[in-house]
């Protein structure tokens, strides 16, 4: 035993190159050792490096020594003997002994090896009582020039002792030696291991810190791009509310421009724009006025909806005047908010409308035409965007009046689409669904990458740029609104840009002229870039999958947790109440896992648990069961569609994959293996009893299982069926 652990320990140690027996035990315990054997043998006795330098006192010591050497010659024959031993030692590695003549002393020293290193040598000397002969004693004090009397008297002070004695105490020494020797090594094997340990614990906490470091980076990190996502979805709200704002800047355009087609009064045209322009700004109140020779006309004005006539032109024209000096020299409109100073400016007497809040925005100066458009009265206040939108507006306008006046032939159509273009980032279409023709704007073409009427101007070209999945959903939406189903629409969808990319864009559409049967003459839509939009909804749209995934697991296992499972088995409830099938749980729980975790410790019992949770899902075939980890130790698995019968089954191939694992479970009084108890429970639901009551019925028979000896399936109607050996 003790040979075994000595050679197993030599694989993994070394002793280091310095090194003293007093660093492998310490000088006290050497001491007392070597007093208690000198004194028991009667022997004296000193341990010595292989130099034959001293590591402790001698024992016994007697005053022999100093008198011998008191002679020169005695002391070199002393000497002599004991270079002879320490000299065969180190040749043999065993005891060596010597006599010293003609004093009857036996000096002897046995070697402390550690590991093959000689580390000592223990010493030990007596007089042999039966070698001493007095005589001889007497003669060789007087070749020394000692006094024979004193040397006689002081070595019958030594310890004194048979030869045959002393060899016994020599081999007691020797085989202390080798106790010492083991010792010695595994106290060296321990301060290593003990070092060893340290520097380990030293490493761990510091991969501690460091993990600590990362978790808390990786959270800050997740929690940055939580916000940056965040803010993106911001930041597309804000764009859509500009959306549903350009969409409406549209309507109010095409409202001008149906005035164009079909009504050819000046009048009419401006009441239409100035309509537009409150129901786009909100404002209740507005007036659009026209300078020409020097007079101020005020060309239509409206108040909550209702063109205000006659009493216009009591309006004060100075007033009109100080606006319009006010525009023409900031070169910018004026906006008035709520608060600001209005009274010394009211551009009308008593019974008008007060002006609160105001935007009065010139017409187009390079057009020839002098005069604004006033809006009043939107209790927000105005702008920017309403400021552009008006100005985008009053553009048309102004062009359809230099038409009218000028009657000069061109394109209005286009000018006005292009004119409405540049103010707004969205392409824009006419489409004239009867004709069979579809004006795309110059933007509509660059937003995809093309050159402006790089493509033919038909429907079939977008449905050709279409992605091949949305062509029909697209095709469906025109169709709905040319048959008058629909009256407008908004979708998403894929289209080819140049290069071979495919760019998410959305498109609006709303029709603005039907005929009598209703089918529509004239759509009129945008479209607009929102593949930045869309990436960002995709990345949210990941990174909540991933969330709720994780959320939905159980961090040890790997499998679904308690959480997953209540949902599941109250959607598969509802689904199985509906449809009138059978639901079935089954609860398992491992057997004597307390002693597991007692036996191997709790590492290994998250393994066991590990390979059981594998074990259960690989056994699942169908892609509706699910299981997950219910409890510490426990189970619980959902089978939709299945009865009794079939859960019973599925139990007993869930037992026997589990013991196929042949995991020793040797504390388990019922099996070698890890073993399972099952509950088994199915039913068709009624409408009087919930979920709960389902797995409450399961746990009952697990209960049951436990109660009957474990290692078993029972099934909750019946008497427990023991099965508890047929899984092996
Ligand atoms: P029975 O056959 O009656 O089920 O005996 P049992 O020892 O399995 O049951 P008990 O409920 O007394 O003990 C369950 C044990 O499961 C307690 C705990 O040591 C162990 N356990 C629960 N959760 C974990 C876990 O996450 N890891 C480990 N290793 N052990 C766990
Ligand atoms: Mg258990
Ligand atoms: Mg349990």
């Amino acid at each position: 035993m003790i040979e075994s652990s000595y050679r197993a320990g030599r694989e993994g140690h070394r002793l280091p190159d310095q090194i003293s027996l007093l660093n492998l035990i310490p000088l006290e315990d050497l001491q007392q050792l070597q007093d208690a054997l000198a004194e028991m043998g009667g022997v004296k006795s000193v341990i010595t490096d292989p130099d034959g330098n001293r590591l402790t006192m001698t024992s016994n010591d007697s005053p022999i020594c100093e008198l011998i050497r008191q002679s020169e010659s005695a002391d070199d024959g002393c000497l002599k003997h004991d270079r002879a031993i320490a000299n065969q030692i180190r040749i043999d590695k065993k005891p060596a002994f010597r006599h010293v003549e003609p004093l009857g002393i036996i000096k002897a020293a046995v070697p402390i090896l550690v590991h093959d290193r000689h580390l000592a040598n223990w010493w030990i000397a007596r007089v042999c009582d039966e070698r001493v002969d007095k005589e001889k004693v007497f003669g060789y004090a007087q070749q020394l020039g000692l006094d024979g009397e004193t040397l006689w008297r002081e070595l019958a002070k030594c310890p004194q002792g048979t030869e045959a004695d002393f060899k016994k105490v020599l081999a007691w020494i020797n085989n202390l030696a080798g106790q010492i020797t083991l010792l010695g090594f595994q106290n060296l094997v321990l301060s290593q291991d003990l070092s060893k340990l340290q520097r380990l614990e030293g490493e761990l906490d510091q991969y501690k810190t460091e993990l600590e470091r990362l978790v808390q980076e990786r959270t800050a990190e997740l929690i940055r791009t939580n916000k940056r996502l965040q803010l993106e979805v911001l930041e597309r709200d804000l764009a859509e509310e500009q959306i549903v704002r350009k969409s409406k800047l549209l309507d109010a355009i095409n409202r001008v421009l149906q005035q164009i087609l079909t009504d050819r009064s000046e009048h009419a045209l401006a009441s239409t724009c100035l309509q537009a322009a409150q129901s786009l700004t909100e404002s209740p109140f507005g007036f659009m006025a026209e300078k020409s020779e020097s007079q101020w006309r005020v060309v239509a004005m409206q108040a909550a909806g209702d063109p205000v006539k006659g009493q216009a032109e009591q309006a004060d024209r100075s007033l009109f005047n100080d606006l319009w000096r006010h525009m023409v020299h900031g070169n910018e409109p004026v906006m008035l908010t709520s608060g600001d100073q209005t009274a010394d400016w009211q551009p009308f007497p008593e019974g008008f409308p007060e002006v609160k809040t105001l935007l009065a925005v010139p017409l187009p100066k390079q057009t020839g035409v002098s005069g604004f458009i006033a809006l009043a009265n939107n209790p927000n206040g105005y702008a920017l965007v309403d400021r552009y939108d008006i100005e985008t507006l009053t553009g048309i306008f102004v062009e359809a009046l230099l038409r009218k006046r000028n009657e000069q032939a061109m394109n209005l159509n286009e000018r006005r689409l292009n004119l409405a273009l540049d103010s707004a980032d969205e392409g824009l279409w006419d489409y004239l669904p009867q004709v069979g023709q579809i004006y795309f704007s110059p933007r509509w073409f660059s937003m995809l990458g093309y050159e402006a009427g790089e493509l033919p101007s038909s429907m079939e070209t977008w449905n050709t740029l279409a992605h091949p999945e949305d062509v029909a959903f697209l095709k469906d939406t025109f169709g709905k609104i040319i048959s008058g189903a629909n009256e407008a629409f908004q979708i998403e969808l894929r289209m080819l840009g140049q290069g071979g990319q495919w760019r998410w864009v959305q498109v609006r559409g709303r029709s603005v002229e039907r005929d009598a049967r209703g089918a529509a003459l004239r759509i009129l839509g945008t479209l607009i870039d929102i593949g930045k939009y869309k990436q960002v909804e995709l990345a949210l749209q990941k990174a909540n999958e991933e969330l709720q995934r994780l959320a939905a697991l159980d961090d040890l296992t790997q499998i679904a947790n308690r959480r997953r499972f209540d949902e599941r088995l109250a959607e598969e409830w509802r689904r199985a109440r509906r449809d009138g099938t059978y639901l079935a749980v089954v609860l398992c729980d491992i057997d004597f896992f307390k002693l597991y975790n007692d036996t191997y410790g709790h590492v290994k019992g998250d393994e066991a648990l590990r390979a059981v949770a594998q074990a259960i899902s690989g056994t699942l075939k169908r892609p509706m069961d699910l299981v997950a980890r219910y409890g510490g130790e426990e189970f619980a698995i959902v089978l939709p569609n299945t009865d009794l019968q079939g859960a019973a089954l599925v139990a007993g191939e869930v037992r026997a994959a589990v013991t196929a694992l042949k995991m020793l479970h040797p504390a388990s009084h019922v099996h070698e293996y890890v073993s399972l108890s099952f509950g088994v429970a199915a039913m068709i639901p009624a409408n009087t009893v919930s979920a709960k009551t389902l797995v409450e019925l399961a746990d009952k028979a697990l209960y049951r299982a436990k109660a009957q000896g474990r290692n078993q399936i029972v099934e909750w109607q019946r008497k427990a069926e023991t099965t508890s050996e047929d899984a092996d």
